[in-house]
Formats: C-alpha cells, structure tokens, sequence
C-alpha cells in the first residue's frame, strides 16, 4: 500500500501538486478530514477555515487553465492563532480576544496567500504565547499526539501537534523564548527560530516586542527551509526586518557544511535526563562521523543567567505590549452586570484595605471598565506576568531589575559571539527532559525553568532550531537544538537536513495518528 498522503513531508506533497497526481482540494480534504477526526481529542485547532476546500478548488482550476500559481500552490499550512487573519478570528487563545476578528493580515500570512499556500486554520497556543506546555490556553490544554496525557510544549503546541499527528504538513508558529523549538522538540518534529530581524512580524499579536520571532514547524528541514524562504524578508511595516536577500534555502540543502566546528556546553548536557543526555550525544556522534566535524566543548559562562534574565525582560515588555487591551480598542469587554458585581466586591476589598485613592479612581466609569474587563480576560499566567513586568518597570525598581537584566542580556549575547568565534554551531539538547505530563507543574517557577535552554537564543537574537533526534523508552521524542550566527538559518537547516537523511526519527508516527 502506498503511503498516506498525511504522512508525507511538504516538499513530497508539493511535487505530486506540481505533476498533476494530486488536487489541491484533495489533499485539503484529506486533512479537513483528519481534522474533524482528531481534533477534539487533541485540541490542536481553535478554528478551521471553512473556505480552505474552496480556496483549494481554485488553486486547481487554475492549474487546469495553465494560470501561473504561486511556489506552494496548493499547500496546507497551520497558522499559530497570534498571526493576525482577516478572514478568521484571532484570539491567542485568550478570553480577551475570543471573537476578535482583525482587520487585516499578518504580512506572513500576506505572503502564504500569494505563494497560493491554503490555510486550514488556527491553531491553538498558551495565552497570549505565555507558557511551555500550552496549559494556559483559555480554550484548554493541546494534547501531545504521542502521549495525550501529556503536555506537547508550548508556546506553539498547536502548531507542532497539528504537524505531528498529520492534521497539517507545515505550520507557522512564533518563539520568544522557546515556543517553537520546545514543542517541536517534544512533538518530534522540525522547528525553527529564525534570527531576530530575518521574519516580519507585522499582525504577529505582540508579547515581547524584542524577542518575538514568527518561524516553520514542520517534519523535514526542507520543508522548513520551503515555508521560511516563502515568508522571510524585509517588510516596511516592521521595523526590525532586516533589509538582506533571502537565500533560496530549500535549493542550498543539498551543500552539507563540511569539517564544521560544532560546540556543545558540556553543563548542558550533563543537566538533560539520561535519555534525553542519550540521544544528544548520538545525533553529535553522527554529525561528526558524517560530516568530518570536530566537537568542542565550550563555555556559555552567563547561560545559567539566561532564564532570570528572560523572565524580566519578556513579562516587561508583555506589560507595556498588553496595557492596550482596555475593553475598548480589542476583544472582550466586560458585560454591565458583571461590572457591577466586581465594583461592590472591589468596593468592599479597598475599604477593608483603607485603600482611599483606590475607592476613588472606582468612581471612574474609565477605570471601572479597564478593572473589570481586565480581570476577567486575561487568565492567571497573562497577569502573572503583567504584574511582574510592570513591577519590574516601576519607578524605584527599574534599574534593580529592568535595566540589570538588559546588562545581563548584553554578556549573554556576548558569550555567544565569543563561542562563534570558536565554532560553527552549538549543540544540545531543548529540553532537560520529554514531554511530562498534563497537571504536573503547577509551580509557575519549575514551568519557567523549562525554557533552560532556549530563551538564550532569543536573548541574543541568533537562529536556533529543533530536529528530533530519538525517544525515551516510553516512547517521547527528544529534539536537538541547533544554535548558529546570526543569519545562519542556511547552515542550521542543511546540517539538520542532513541529519534526517541519515536518520529516520523523523518517518515514525504517533499510534493515535495511525488509528484514524
Ligand atoms: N515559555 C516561554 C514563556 O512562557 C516562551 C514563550 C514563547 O516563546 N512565546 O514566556
């Protein structure tokens, strides 16, 4: 029997589109299908389009007229529900925005339309990005497709889920300290970070501003390289993109980088669980018997550093980048009764609190909506971080926290332009451990922890991604992550391409996949 359309990484999907074995709308019924089969157990989508088998439809009628098409005609791609969609709603899955259409597209999502990509839908994420395991999503938990009673990572879980159980061949997601490396890592697929600057994030819902990056999940390198090359590049609306070429990635896979330097922090390793530690190593051994490469350890002397530094930065800047949800611009605003409820219950707090200038700013109808609309959109995590950022951005604490963690963020880069004098890439694990289960960390500080080993990439703004590289012995992917220079994205993707054709991590399926 041949093998499922599903299973097939892009690329392949692209070139039976291409030589006429197969419709556009066929392969977007096919995963439409998978979809309404599997989504409610997994959690994997908050919305599917409705017109994606009718966009479909086109793409072949024009294929038949002989129209040009765009490079990935006919391709089903996921979108992470950040990505601003004119036809779609957009809620980062949060109460705050559910129902919130916005009124253009994101210019990556401009981009995939052009390529003549078909959108299947959105995908499901923590609140507002804000998490590692996909928890704090306000429409419930992602399901990891290997193990649905544990977590698929997060930020992204939606989008890697959605690649790993065959509901979507390519997906985009955002990393700003991990989400698309963590899930893709625990889900095993690819994922990819690109170098701050390389991806416009224009209608990217902003959490930390300089942080944020949107970038491919996918099963192949290649096809990340495929979706990168589709929506990289300048764009005058964000002012971070970079003005430099994209490379055609996809076309330069088949250079393997040879005699790398490849670093690895020893710490790093030794930190990871055994299994984890294993698998690590053996992807390292094959990386260098192949491909001629040296390993050298190396040292990230602030690294230990990173995660402290990360968790002042990001909810800083989250403060600022969600005072603009106020019940008026965006999204939900808080119903005249409940309104009411909360002030009496406000009233009766401040006057228990002596709270005076409190009790008055509740006489403003202004505030009064802020307070009410506020506290009930935004889930415990989302305001956990506003109340961390915002105090950490308070007149009196600024320079203690705020301005500390900018130094520390400056020697963290550093060390990484120190250890790209010395090698090529580095490498190691994402995580310290596999995928765990749903419920299990409800200290808010060991859920940051995990972010260990991805946030430094962000922090310095390098290109980092994540290939599978084994399981444990329950079954749990493990990821590799590579860190390269900045604009390095060429060099990350043909190392972890040649990678998978010598290693078949990547051709195995989750069983619950297989079932339906
Ligand atoms: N886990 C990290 C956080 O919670 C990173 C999230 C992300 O990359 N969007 O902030």
């Amino acid at each position: 029997m041949s093998t499922p359309l599903w299973q097939l990484p892009a690329a392949q999907l692209l070139a039976l589109l291409q030589q006429g074995d197969v419709g556009a709308e066929e392969l977007a019924v096919q995963f439409l299908d998978r979809i309404e089969m599997l989504n409610e157990r997994l959690g994997v989508f908050l919305y599917v389009n409705p017109e994606a088998r009718q966009q479909a439809r086109r793409i072949d009628q024009r294929r038949r007229a002989g129209e040009p098409l765009g490079p990935l005609a006919g391709l089903p791609v996921a979108l992470k529900d950040n990505l601003c969609t004119a036809d779609m709603p957009t809620t980062c899955a949060s109460r705050m925005l559910q129902g919130y259409r916005s009124p253009f597209d994101a210019t990556v999502v401009e981009r995939l339309r052009r390529a003549d990509a078909v959108v299947l839908g959105k995908t499901n994420l923590d609140e507002f990005a804000m998490g590692s395991s996909n928890e704090t999503s306000y429409f419930g938990p992602v399901r990891n497709p290997w193990d649905a009673e544990r977590i698929p990572g997060g930020s992204s879980g939606g989008a890697a889920a959605a690649v790993a159980a065959g509901l979507a061949p390519l997906s985009l997601g955002s990393d700003t300290g991990g989400s698309i490396r963590l899930p893709a890592g625990l889900c095993g697929v690819v994922g990819l970070k690109p170098t701050y600057g390389r991806v416009s994030r224009w209608g990217l819902v902003a959490f930390a501003s300089s942080l944020d990056q949107i970038g491919p999940l996918a099963r192949t390198a290649e096809d990340c390289a495929l979706l990168l090359e589709t929506v990289a590049g300048h764009d005058p609306r964000d002012s971070t993109s970079v003005p430099q070429p994209v490379p055609p990635y996809r076309q330069r896979l088949s250079e393997p980088p040879r005699q790398l330097r490849i670093g690895y922090v020893p710490e790093h390793l030794e930190q990871a669980s055994e299994p984890v530690q294993q698998a690590v190593r053996q992807a390292l051994d094959l990386l260098v018997q192949n491909l001629d490469a040296q390993l050298v350890p190396i040292q990230m002397s602030h690294a230990r550093f990173a995660v402290a530094t990360y968790y002042i930065i990001a909810p800083s800047e989250a403060s600022s980048n969600l005072a603009r949800y106020d019940g008026i611009h965006y999204g939900y605003r808080a119903d005249e009764q409940a309104m009411l409820d909360q002030l009496r219950r406000q009233r009766e707090e401040l006057r228990r609190a002596g709270d005076d200038r409190g009790l008055e700013e509740l006489d403003s109808p202004l505030v009064r909506l802020y307070r009410t609309t506020r506290s009930q959109g935004f889930g415990a995590e989302v305001k956990r971080r506003i109340m961390l950022g915002t105090y950490a951005l308070s007149a009196g604490y600024y320079d203690q926290y705020y301005l500390k963690a900018l130094k520390v963020r400056r020697l963290i880069r550093q060390d990484y332009l120190d250890a790209f004098e010395q090698v090529d890439v580095i490498a190691g694990p994402v995580s310290t451990t596999t995928a765990f289960a749903l419920g299990e960390k409800q200290d808010p500080l060991e859920m940051y922890l995990v972010d260990l080993y991805t946030v430094g990439a962000n922090l310095a703004g390098v290109p980092a991604l994540s290939v599978p590289c084994g399981f444990d012995s329950e079954g749990l992917p493990v990821g590799l992550q590579l860190q390269g220079p900045l604009f390095s994205e060429a060099r990350l993707l043909q190392l972890a391409h040649h990678y998978q054709q010598h290693t078949a991590w990547h051709k195995q399926h989750p069983q619950l996949a297989l079932q339906v």
